[in-house]
This record gives C-alpha cells, structure tokens and sequence, in this order.
C-alpha cells in the first residue's frame, strides 16, 4: 500500500557519519532528522583520522573542502621499524604514491577537529534536525513507515531508517529482532554483537619531540604488538596495539589501572628512533585513552524500512585508515539510489525500498570487502602475527617493490571505482595517473546534458 506522507528519514546516531549524512541529505531536497543519544555531537578525545581520495572528492561536491582545508594535515613519508632496538627496516613513501595515483592524496585531521568543523558547517537550519539526548531503543515498523521510539518516551515517525549508530548499533540489533520475529536479548550473542576485540589501543597526543621529523609515520613491529607516531606539521598522535588473545565481543571499560599496567608491559617499546614508550608519554599533551579495537563484517545489511552505514556494518582495524571513508562510500551509495528513486515515485512501497536497500548492499560489498581484508592484513602484518607475517614485513617488504606493485595494480583500481554523488558538481580533481571511474552527472557550471541540473530532488 502506497503512502500519502512525505517520505522522511530517520538516521539514528550522530557520529561522524550521522554528521556527513546530515551534509548529503541536505542537499538532496529529502526531508530528515537524526537522533542522538550524547547531548553533544561534538567529541573531546581523539587520535588522528586518515581521509582518503574519494572521501576527499566527496568533501568536495559538498562544499567542505575549502571549510576544512586549514585543518587538513598530511603524511608525505613512513618508516618501519623495530620496537625492540628501534632499528629502521624500511622508508615508505606509498602516500606520495597514492596522490600521484589519484591527484589527491591522503590528508590526516585530529578527529575531534573533524566533528567540529563537520557540525559547525551545517546551516542552523540543518543543525536544527539533530535532536540530542535522544537514544533509540525501539522501532516498530508498519505498511507504509516507521516508528522509532526513543528512551525519553518520545516518537518519531519516519519513511525509512538509516542506522549510523556505530559498533554497537542499536538499529542493527532491533533490526535483526524484527527480521527473526524474536525479542533483542533472545538473539545470540553474535547476532547481538557481532564484531570481535582483536587489539587494545592506547593512545594519546604529543607535540613534535625533538629528533622526529614532521609529516612522518613511524610503525614499530614486535611479536604481536605494535606501535606507533603519527606526526602532522605541528603535533603528533602516538599508538600501541596490543594482540588480544582472548577475543571477546563483550564491551570492555578499561581503568587508569589498565593504562598502568599497559605502560608496565610495553614502556621500553620503541615507538620512533630514540622515543621508548615512557619517553613519549612523558610529553603526552591531555588525556590519554584506552580501548578495544574491533574487527568484523555482517550480512544483511537491512529489512524491510532499516537499512544500515558505517560501523553499523563493518568494523576494520584501523591501521589502514579506510572506517569512515568506507562509511562515507555507504552513504554516497544508498543516497544516489534513493534520490533516484524518489525522483520517479514519490511513495515507494516498503518492497521497493527492500529491494533498493538489497541492492545497495550488493553495491558495497564489492569493496567492502576488499578494504576488511586489506586492513586486517595491514594490521597482522605490522604486529607480526605470525611469522609468514615477520619474514613478509622484516625480509620480503623491505627489498621488493611489492607495495608500489599493490597501490598501482590492486588498490589503486579499487579506490579508482569509488562513487561519487552522481546529482552535485565537483569543483576540482587534480590530475591523476589511474582515471577516476565515476564522475558526476553534472559539470562545473552545473550543466547536466545540456540543462541545467538543480542540485535538489
Ligand atoms: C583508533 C581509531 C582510529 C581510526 N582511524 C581512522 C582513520 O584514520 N580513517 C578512517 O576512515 N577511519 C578511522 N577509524 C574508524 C572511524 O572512526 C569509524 O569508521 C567512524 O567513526 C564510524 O562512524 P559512525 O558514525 O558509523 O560511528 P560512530 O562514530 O561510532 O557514531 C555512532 C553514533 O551513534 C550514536 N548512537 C549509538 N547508539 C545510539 C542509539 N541507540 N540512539 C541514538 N544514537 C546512538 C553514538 O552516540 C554515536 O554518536 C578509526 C577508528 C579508531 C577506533
């Protein structure tokens, strides 16, 4: 049966792909309102976030670029090293590679900065759909919509849901209840949770200290552990991964005493030549955190009027860097085909919609599951998780070109295919080696085959 209401979306969770939601959908003409449960979207504590290319050329089309510009920092080199004796294995300059590959390379930004400056470039008008303080604990679905019912008592009634509510999504858990015909807490544990804890990190943020050198990575390598400093042009981030042997799916909330025994365990590590562990905590600038890092990728990725972005779906390590640009990619996807769809039929029927949402799954995966495999052996590799990964990262990497041969002939075609909003012009894309597949529908003077293209539904 078909809907006389306006189609609506609902997306739950405000996070960094709620907030680059808010961003597209604002644009699309599509009437929406996000749900949050903080009372403040904004986050304190961070490490450094890694944007790649097509998120870059995405940030672009909306008009953020130039926003975020005096905020984007670079990498331009990494080392590998030992973190027993800090001896240097290997120079790698993939980063410079990747921006021959694809005019824009890789920028890095304090994620906190990012939260901010993506909040703070919303108009009021589209701040004003993200109502805080509002945790969704319940929805309930009907012929021609969905009721999404929050904590505080209050509802929301909506066309669809978009869950952008992160690792412990609550959408995915209800949305699986619903699909089962079961209760939540009579689901099993891995329909409940069902990423994995591979690592622990810790962290925290440091100025430059005095012998490394700006815009560099130092990756440090022992038996299953890692760690790890990120330098920008004016501060850095360091790390220490810690193998989790028992891999549990259970939350975990470390104490200070966990930090503790943390820097006991790893202090003489060596993050960067001359910098142990201690040294570098020493300088550490504010807070340092402490917690698990999860792995893992589900099926099915909606039902009926649900459908699901982001971490809500898959969890990489993140060494690679790839989470949030692969959840950028999720909404470009689903709201391409959305605004499609709208276009032709104002009151899509809850098949269409299913069958919308199945294909946009379809569509993800593809690389989705490349870039979980990439990251998980990005992570393995640098941790030494088993000793193919030691000779590889100690012996194979260091004398073959086998990078460069990967960024050129495997990953670089992949990043090459990612999508973009097919409706909103692009500004710029420097020039590049590999060709961009996708290019919007509609040129720099917002001329789409000849007419001109309202950058609206
Ligand atoms: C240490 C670390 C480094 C990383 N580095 C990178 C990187 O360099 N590059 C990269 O691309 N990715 C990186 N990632 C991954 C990236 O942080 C995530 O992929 C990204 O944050 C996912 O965003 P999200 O909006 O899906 O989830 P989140 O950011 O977790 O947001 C979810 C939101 O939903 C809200 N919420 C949850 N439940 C409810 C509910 N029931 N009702 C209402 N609201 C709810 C939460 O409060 C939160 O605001 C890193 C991750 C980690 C841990």
């Amino acid at each position: 049966m078909e809907t006389e209401k306006p189609f609506r979306v609902i997306v739950v969770g405000c996070g960094l792909i709620g907030l680059t939601a808010a961003h597209i959908l604002s644009k699309t003409g599509i009437d929406f309102t996000i749900l949050e449960k903080h009372e403040t979207v904004l986050a304190l504590q961070g490490t450094t976030l890694a944007l790649w290319p097509q998120t870059l050329r995405i940030f672009d089309q909306l008009g953020l670029l130039k926003a975020l510009e005096p905020s984007l920092d670079y990498i331009e080199q990494g080392f590998t090293l030992s973190a027993k004796d800090a001896r240097i294995r290997m120079k790698d300059e993939t980063v410079l590679l990747i921006e021959k590959n694809h005019g824009h390379g890789i920028k890095i930004m304090h994620r906190p900065d990012l939260v901010r400056l993506l909040y703070e470039s919303l108009p009021e008008s589209v701040k004003s759909l993200i109502l805080l303080k509002k945790h969704v604990v319940n929805i309930s679905p009907s012929e021609d919509g969905v009721k999404v019912v929050c904590a505080d008592g209050s509802t929301h009634e909506g066309s669809i849901v978009i869950g952008a509510d992160g690792v412990r999504s609550s959408v995915r858990l209800l949305m699986r209840a619903l699909k089962r015909g079961k209760k939540p807490e009579d689901l099993p544990q891995a329909q409940k949770q069902p990423y994995v804890a591979t690592y622990r990190l810790y962290f925290g943020e440091i100025p430059i200290l005095p012998g490394l050198a700006t815009n560099t990575r130092y990756d440090g390598s022992q038996d299953g552990l890692s760690t790890q400093i990120v330098n920008g042009t004016d501060r850095g981030w360091y790390g220490v991964y810690e193998k989790i042997d028992s891999h549990t799916s259970k939350a975990t909330r470390y104490t200070e005493t966990d930090k503790v025994d943390i820097l006991n365990r790893c202090g003489n590590l060596y993050l960067a030549p001359g910098w142990k562990l201690q040294d570098v905590n020493a300088r550490r600038l504010g807070d340092t955190g402490l917690i698990n890092i999860e792995e893992g990728l589900i099926d099915g990725w909606s039902f009926e009027r649900i459908v699901l972005v982001g971490d809500a779906v898959r969890k990489y390590e993140p060494h690679a860097g790839l989470g949030y640009n692969s959840g950028v990619t999720d909404l470009v996807v689903l709201i391409n085909d959305l605004r499609q769809l709208l276009r032709d039929d104002k009151f899509p029927g809850t098949r269409t919609l299913q069958d919308l949402f199945e294909i946009y799954e379809k569509k993800r995966l593809k690389d989705t599951r490349k870039m979980a495999e990439f990251s998980m052996k990005t992570a393995r590799l640098i941790a030494w998780s088993s000793w193919k990964d030691r000779v590889m990262a100690k012996y194979i990497l260091p004398n073959l070109p086998l990078n460069k041969a990967f960024f050129n002939n495997t990953f670089g075609p992949l990043i090459s295919e990612t999508p973009v909003l097919d409706w909103l012009e692009e500004s710029v894309l420097p020039k590049s080696h590999i060709a961009w597949k996708h290019h919007p529908g509609v040129q720099n003077d917002g001329v789409k085959g000849g007419t001109k293209s309202h950058n609206v539904l």
